[in-house]
């Protein structure tokens, strides 16, 4: 039976002739070996939360939602082997229960762990790289019919590439994963003006260890996020922090932007006082309760990273073209840090990475906006997110991302027929 799918951000709305649910891995090896002999599309989907074309097929779509869970755990070497459809969530709190924690995490734990791990999805901090460099190694299942397990010392070349793969090699079914002991964190949100935010970002990223501000257009405000380890006791602010993040975050920033949608003239108000509106305290809680929030206002983002050095100079040609354009927009930019790596397609490939991200309500004007922005992105040698929207051609793919053709090269080795790769994946491979 057919079924119609949609991503989350709405950019993505597609038939699949069907979509399966494996439960074992011979299942995942049995449906690759249907699909080559049918000439079909195989794509896998995690939470559906990428704005790229990349689950997009007409053929068969496989969910590992009944395939999550932890396998097996060595708490005293600080690792776990996961199974690949493990929601972030789910792993959060497994982890939790066995004392442990992922060391860095982006800021919504819905996605399943290989989703998130594909795009090279991060989070923020100086020593931290993104979520693929906490992977020790990969079993992933073959469009030629192997189950093969990498890792930096079997088999070197299909692990990197393997890391953030875009689900274009084949279909992973475990990660083993770096972990570490369970720990507490301390957030702290303020409103704070964005000169200082710039101009002191090294500082504050050699002062905390997540560092991350929004910029809301229009304003010279922005929320600053500082995060540090502590062992003081949970502060969490119990029932009022869920009211200031259902109620005032989410509920209260859906209508403003509702309003906003409907009232043209009203932007910039808007984004003023959605800076007014930024949470204010300290909260202390487990790591993988500080990382995630709720994100019921849905949005169009496109993000991309330029080298460290590029990044004052970038945010400053992108914050007056905004003011200069003035574009309709009251949601705010995010910028966070991600150390560098040796992944062999990760945006922070071989360059400390300053990522930013602009965003546009679902239903409002968002291509002359981004496409502005993507050009200057373009200017400062900028590598987009995978997941998150961009117009990037496999010619300029090739350009900012040193080994592209070699990360070409081994997915044709590992699926000869091409039935991984969906029109998208076509035509930037
Ligand atoms: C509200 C929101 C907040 C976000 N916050 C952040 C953030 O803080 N930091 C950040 O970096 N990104 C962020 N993202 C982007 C998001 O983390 C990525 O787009 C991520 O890939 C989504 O995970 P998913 O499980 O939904 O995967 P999907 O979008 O469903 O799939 C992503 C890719 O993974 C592949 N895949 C999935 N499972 C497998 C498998 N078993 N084997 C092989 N390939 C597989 C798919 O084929 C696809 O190529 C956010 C997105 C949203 C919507």
């Amino acid at each position: 039976m057919s079924i119609r799918i949609q991503n989350w951000g709405r950019s993505l709305d597609f038939t699949a002739s069907q979509v399966l649910y494996p439960t074992t891995e011979e299942e995942v090896l049995r449906i690759l070996s249907n699909a080559t002999y049918n000439h079909k599309t195989v794509r896998t989907i995690g939470s559906g939360h990428s704005w790229t074309g990349l689950i997009a097929t007409p053929d068969m779509l496989v969910s590992l939602d009944h395939w999550q869970g932890i396998i097996s755990v060595d708490a005293q070497k600080n690792w776990v082997e996961v199974k690949s459809g493990t929601k972030l969530l789910k792993l959060g709190n497994d982890l939790w229960n066995l004392g442990l924690a992922m060391e860095n995490l982006g800021d919504i734990d819905v996605q399943s762990i290989a989703g998130a791990l594909n795009t090279g999805t991060h989070g923020t901090g100086k020593h931290f790289g993104t979520l693929a460099t906490q992977i020790i190694s990969i079993t992933i299942a073959l469009p030629t019919g192997e189950l093969v397990e990498v890792s930096e010392t079997n088999n070197r070349d299909l692990f990197k590439a393997a890391q953030i793969s875009l689900g274009a090699l084949g279909i992973i079914t475990r990660y083993k994963l770096k972990v570490v002991k369970a720990f507490k964190l301390e957030y702290t949100s303020k409103l704070g003006k964005v000169r200082d935010a710039i101009d002191n970002f090294d500082k504050y990223n050699n002062e905390y260890r997540n560092y991350e501000f929004y910029w809301f257009p229009y304003t010279e405000e922005v929320q600053l996020k500082l995060v540090s380890e502590t062992i003081k006791p949970i502060q969490d602010g119990g029932f009022m922090r869920d009211f200031d993040d259902i109620v005032i975050e989410n509920m209260g920033y859906k209508l403003l932007s509702e309003w906003s949608r409907t009232h043209p003239k009203f932007y910039k108000p808007f984004s003023k006082f959605s800076a007014r509106g930024v949470p204010k305290g300290t909260w202390r809680n487990y790591s993988n309760k500080i990382f995630a929030t709720k994100r019921w206002v849905r949005f169009k983002e496109m993000e991309y990273n330029v080298p460290r050095p590029r990044f004052e100079e970038c945010i400053q040609e992108i914050m007056d073209t905004i003011h200069r354009r003035d574009f309709r927009v009251h949601m705010p930019l995010e910028i966070r840090y991600v150390k560098s790596d040796d992944i062999m397609i990760s945006p922070a490939n071989g360059r400390d990475a300053v990522y930013m991200a602009v965003h546009q309500y679902l239903g409002m004007d968002y291509e002359e906006y981004f496409k502005t922005i993507e050009s200057i992105f373009w200017k400062y040698e900028g590598r987009p997110h995978f997941g998150k929207m961009n117009t990037m051609t496999k010619d300029q793919f090739l350009q900012v991302h040193p080994n592209w053709q070699k990360f070409s090269n081994i997915q044709r080795e590992c699926d000869p027929k091409g039935i991984m790769l969906n029109d998208y994946l076509k035509s930037i491979l």
